[in-house]
């Protein structure tokens, strides 16, 4: 694919882990990549990379990766391969006859984010032209749906204020719910330096992670508080803002809404929102929120970071909201070194969510019930589209389990092992009569599957990733798709057996129609990125090489909305049975499900998940560290090994999810965010007991 005499840049691609982006040159022997160097150039990387990244071409050419396309009758048969026409035709035959068996809507489609821009954008396509219904979403719903709400509603689009680059210009640096060093490495160690430069720092989180304190960095204040009480600490912190005059009011009479603001200055003045009475509902010192509250309004350019901490809760929705407040109240926004930055764990989640993934709305965050928006591609695709949102994946496992829903397309996601309460996962699955998943290998989803087709990695295919400053990356092919075809083709020619004239040829011209199509893309293409690099989205008239800072003269709604953010407590209680809280993250070896990482070199560190518990609750157990331990919760149960620290305080446990041998997800509950129905991952009553093992 990469002959003598190409430029540079056509070996250049982007890391296919997390929402950093990392840029990387892939470098060959005949056909086979040898090595992945991280790029000078890389814009979002300028030439660092994390252990992940440098192995990630390890599982391209792993001996368990699928390369023919797979049927069965039924999930108890074995296994049979077809040619790929003979899996599109069977697709086709049964979407079809469900359709007309069960009704329009009782087939949908779920989106990936380790997909790219162009092939999430087919397959919302496929969705909305061919399955003519909104039933699709993304796996975004599981991690950062509530910052597509709660930005939104507060600033009038769903993405990130800054570039990473501003993180050089900020004096206070404010990490909720997230956990950098580990999740975003090379962003983290960006943070990093800045603090060792002189920048203070406030972390806020249930767990001392390594920006608390580490050999070369502690933080100013660390506001360790009960998971579950974002809301309440956030709008503690804005009612000292208020009740000690920081408010900025020259940056909120000039760009919010003045009466809006009012309204919610007097919210956040009552009492159950003083420090005081959040210290009892967090555990949070009142006088360290107070602390922390004028640092961020007083001590320069403020930025806040946040990540899964915030958004995977009953009212992840309330508290991105509740952040977006306290950057209005004290004008930090709109410039470099400030902002409201939601650190994006997979490496395309903000296009999978800009691409339309979502049962209510098209490419560029237009709802589907937007007339004018409709005409466009009604237009261009030929059919009548529903003006009514779909259905999101929760709702299509619960009208799978009750009989309505019957057929699903499930691209690079591996619902089984990543959403909440595995058993009503399997339960959905399980009642489905045509299930197809489409992956690199035969995941957990994969056990309910009727068909199977291979997917492709990141180095067998052109396309774009957008990243967490909004940053689209081309993604370039390098070798030959191992199975035949890349990602997009495979949904290109399942759309084509279902009889609708698509005959792209290469993703090139996706992202044409995107740019055509999509207000903040204008101008996209790949002779563009090809010349410049990397744009960041909004690309217009006006910034046709794209918008690194966000809301500089103007919010995009126009006036920055406040919202009332008052704190409700999840119905996930502990009690006797229950006395702990779990909370979940990830390792810097391992990305999310483990289904890539475990099958490159980075599978020898962290093989396995464990489960952190204070000396204090291990001791009440008898539990020595080392030891395997059961963790069960009124959901499902499980078992892992211990290990003993005070980076969790008493009565808070926490693991990671990347092994299926753990399946972390049996012990999570149903609950959800009221706005977006993001899973409560969070937060679950757990017991934890000494166990004999596996
Ligand atoms: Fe960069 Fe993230 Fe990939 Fe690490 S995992 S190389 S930080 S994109």
């Amino acid at each position: 694919v990469i002959e003598k005499g190409m430029p540079e840049w056509s070996a250049v691609t982007t890391c296919a882990y997390c929402g950093v982006g990392c840029s990387f040159k892939a470098e060959m022997r005949g056909e086979e990549v040898v090595r992945m160097v991280p790029y000078k150039d890389g814009k979002a990387n300028h030439g660092h990379s994390c252990v992940k990244g440098r192995f990630a071409w390890g599982y391209t050419n792993h001996k368990d990766r699928i390369l023919n396309p797979m049927i069965r009758e039924k999930v108890t048969d074995p296994w049979r391969e077809v040619t790929w026409e003979e899996a599109f035709a069977h697709i086709a035959k049964e979407f079809r006859r469900i359709q007309y068996q069960y009704g329009r809507g009782a087939i949908g489609g779920i989106t990936s984010s380790r997909c790219t821009n162009e092939e999430t954008y087919l397959v919302q396509k496929l969705v909305r032209q061919g399955f003519g219904n909104n039933n699709v979403d993304t796996c975004a719903r599981v991690c950062h749906s509530p910052t597509g709400y709660g930005l939104r509603m507060t600033y009038g689009t769903s993405a990130g204020t800054q570039d990473f680059d501003s993180v050089d210009y900020s004096d206070v640096i404010v990490i909720i719910g997230a956990n950098p060093t580990d999740a975003h490495p090379v962003f983290g160690s960006r943070i990093k330096k800045r603090i060792r430069e002189g920048a203070r720092l406030i972390v806020i989180d249930p767990r001392r992670t390594d920006l608390v304190r580490s050999p070369h960095v502690k933080a100013d204040y660390h506001l360790a508080l009960r998971p579950g009480t974002n809301v309440a600490v956030l709008t503690a912190l804005a009612h000292v803002i208020v009740s000690e005059g920081l408010v900025n009011e020259a940056f909120v009479r000039e760009r919010c809404d003045w009466d809006e603001f009012q309204d919610w200055a007097s919210f956040v003045l009552q009492p159950e929102n003083s420090p005081e009475a959040v210290e009892k509902v967090s555990g949070v010192p009142a006088e360290m929120i107070r602390a922390a509250a004028r640092l961020y309004a007083t001590g320069g350019n403020a930025a806040i970071y946040y990540g899964l901490g915030v958004t995977e809760h009953s009212q992840g929705s309330t508290a991105v909201m509740a952040i977006a407040n306290l950057a209005m109240a004290t004008g930090n926004i709109g410039r470099p070194g400030v902002g409201v930055n939601p650190l994006r764990g997979q490496n395309n989640v903000q296009g999978s969510c800009d691409m339309g993934s979502f049962p209510h709305e098209f490419p560029g965050y237009r709802h589907v019930s937007d007339d004018a928006t409709r005409a466009i591609y009604e237009a261009l695709w030929g059919v009548k589209l529903d003006s009514e949102p779909g259905l999101r994946i929760p709702n299509m496992l619960d009208a799978a389990v009750d009989g309505t829903f019957k057929g699903i397309y499930i691209q690079g996601e591996d619902i089984l092992q990543s959403d909440p309460n595995t058993k009503h996962v399997a339960a959905g699955l399980a009642a489905m009569e045509c299930v197809v998943v489409q992956d690199l290998f035969l995941n957990e989803t994969a056990n309910y599957a009727h068909v199977f087709l291979p997917g492709s990695t990141f180095l067998e295919k052109d396309g774009t990733f957008t990243n967490a400053e909004r940053r689209i990356n081309r993604v370039r092919k390098v070798m030959e798709p191992k199975s035949g075809y890349a990602d997009w083709e495979v949904t290109q020619k399942l759309a084509q057996a279902m009889g609708l004239d698509w005959n792209y040829t290469h993703p090139s011209q996706i992202m044409d129609e995107i740019a055509a199509t999509t207000p903040s893309f204008a101008g996209v293409s790949y002779e563009l990125l090809d010349r410049v690099g990397s744009v960041q989205w909004p690309c217009n008239e006006k910034a046709p090489l794209g918008t690194p800072v966000m809301h500089v003269n103007g919010f995009v709604r126009g006036k920055g909305r406040f919202m009332r953010t008052a704190y409700v407590a999840t119905d996930e209680k502990v009690g006797p049975r229950f006395p702990l809280l779990l909370t979940t993250g990830r390792i810097l070896s391992q990305y999310n499900v483990g289904a890539q990482t475990r099958r490159t070199a980075n599978s020898m560190w962290h093989p396995e998940d464990v489960l952190e518990i204070h000396p204090h609750d291990a001791e009440d157990r008898g539990i020595r560290d080392g030891d395997y331990v059961k963790l069960a919760s009124r959901t499902g149960e499980t078992t892992l090994r211990a290990r003993i620290t005070d980076r969790v305080a008493p009565g808070v446990v926490y693991t990671t999810f990347h092994h299926p041998a753990t399946q972390a997800n049996v012990v999570t509950t149903e609950y959800s965010d009221w706005a977006t129905n993001c899973p409560e991952y969070k937060v679950t009553a757990v017991q934890v007991s000494p166990s004999n093992g596996p």
